[in-house]
């Protein structure tokens, strides 16, 4: 097979470019490090697809995170992928809190999400009697998703196109030729190594895409591209059935780099809090729960749950975000680039696909098919 397009990462964004590019491309490799798909960030997040309330107006993110929302649901549907339009609420504890939810409504309608609507403390009472709140925002397009399930529809779908997955296989390094295609140097876990050729080049290398573009000679400071992990832990709830229906969010802090502790649902109906935010300085891969962290878990979450007690808590797990800032930087967008304008025609480096990206996943997939029309 000529190789013409070699997509680096198998997480939830390198399968779903693989399912839309290879429904129009011949000779598509997906490049993985681990032994399977989707053993990273991928399979550690909170499962939500998002209805795209939050983000900058006009921002990728936003963008993306909407038009993934009304592709999701049709997608899960028609391919029995489990899912939940489980709905979500937004809820204010304290009465200046209340001010906040109708920026964050009139933000929302900016954005094109579907209308949240405003609950009063009785509304959330018969939805959720277990929250206590003095004002809410019902989100009705927010829902759970089974992530794995996702990733093996679009690994079938690329596959059954003609893409080939290859695992155990980590790029180490791509280098621009001057036949306009790319070497990719990959290392295998025995040690060997090999190198072949291709035209473009997708960086979806979530946690490494920072690293795999400064390797094509890309300056990553100047770019702005350097990435900056930031843990997350969960914390599960020992809950009877049914103990809340919705997710349920706290009003977010101002400079909140997360959304703050928040209650998700699985499908299967289980609590799980999360997640907190904690700056990794030496961006070292630790998946470990910290469980002293439980205390302020529970102080978090009581707030809004105040029938729980501390040792209903117990260490769930953790998921790493690829963030491009550190402690005290605005937030930022998604990097989805073509590199012409940087003298490197052909490659897609995508950077910083944290949170909402497992919902943007199939409208990221059409942006970047999109790039690639435009220039092929
Ligand atoms: C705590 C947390 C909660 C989140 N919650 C949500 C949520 O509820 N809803 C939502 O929409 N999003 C959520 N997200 C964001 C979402 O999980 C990510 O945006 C998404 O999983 C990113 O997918 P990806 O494919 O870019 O990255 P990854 O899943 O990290 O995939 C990248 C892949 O590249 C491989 N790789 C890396 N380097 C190389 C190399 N050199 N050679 C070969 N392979 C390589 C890795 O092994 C990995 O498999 C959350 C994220 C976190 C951390």
């Amino acid at each position: 097979m000529e190789i013409t397009t070699t997509i680096v990462g198998a997480g939830v964004v390198g399968l779903a470019v693989a399912a839309e590019l290879s429904k129009t491309r011949k000779g598509i490799l997906i490049l993985e490090r681990n032994p399977s798909f989707g053993q990273e960030t991928s399979s550690r997040n909170s499962e939500v697809i998002h209805a795209g309330i939050y983000y900058a107006r006009d921002s990728l993110k936003a963008r993306l995170c909407v038009e993934g929302n009304r592709l999701l649901y049709p997608l899960c549907e028609q391919h029995r992928i489990p899912h939940r339009r489980c709905g979500k609420l937004i809820v204010a504890t304290e009465k200046d809190e209340e001010a906040i939810l109708a920026t964050i409504q009139d933000h929302a309608r900016e954005n094109g999400a579907e209308a949240l609507e405003l609950l009063s403390a009785r509304q959330i009472k018969a939805l959720e009697p277990n929250v206590k709140a003095c004002a809410a925002l019902f989100s009705p397009s927010t829902g759970i998703i089974h992530s794995h399930r996702l990733m093996r529809h679009y690994a079938a779908r690329a596959n059954k196109n003609g893409a080939r997955f290859v695992p155990q296989t980590t790029v180490s390094r791509v280098e621009k030729q001057d036949d306009g295609r790319y070497q990719v140097h990959v290392a295998y876990p025995d040690g060997q190594t090999d190198a072949f050729a291709s035209r473009w080049i997708i960086n979806c290398a979530g946690l490494e895409s920072d690293r795999l573009a400064e390797s094509m000679g890309i300056d990553i400071d100047a770019c702005g591209y350097r990435l900056h992990y930031w843990k997350g832990e969960y914390f599960s709830l020992d809950a009877p059935p049914e103990f809340i229906r919705h997710l349920v969010y706290p009003v977010p802090q101002a400079n909140h780099v997360g959304l703050g502790v928040h209650a998700t649902l699985d499908l299967s109906g289980r609590v799980k809090f999360g997640p907190n935010a904690t700056y990794l300085p030496d961006r070292d891969l630790d998946y470990s729960v910290n469980p002293a962290a439980r205390q302020s878990f529970y102080e978090a979450v009581c707030r809004y749950l105040p029938g729980i007690a501390v040792d209903q808590l117990h260490p769930e797990m953790t998921g790493i975000r690829p963030k491009l800032q550190k402690p005290g930087d605005p937030a930022r967008d998604f990097i989805i680039a073509e590199e012409s304008s940087k003298g490197f025609p052909g490659v897609i480096n995508l950077i910083g696909i944290e949170s909402p990206g497992l919902t943007a996943s199939p409208a990221i997939a059409r942006h970047v098919a999109a790039l690639v029309a435009e220039r092929a």
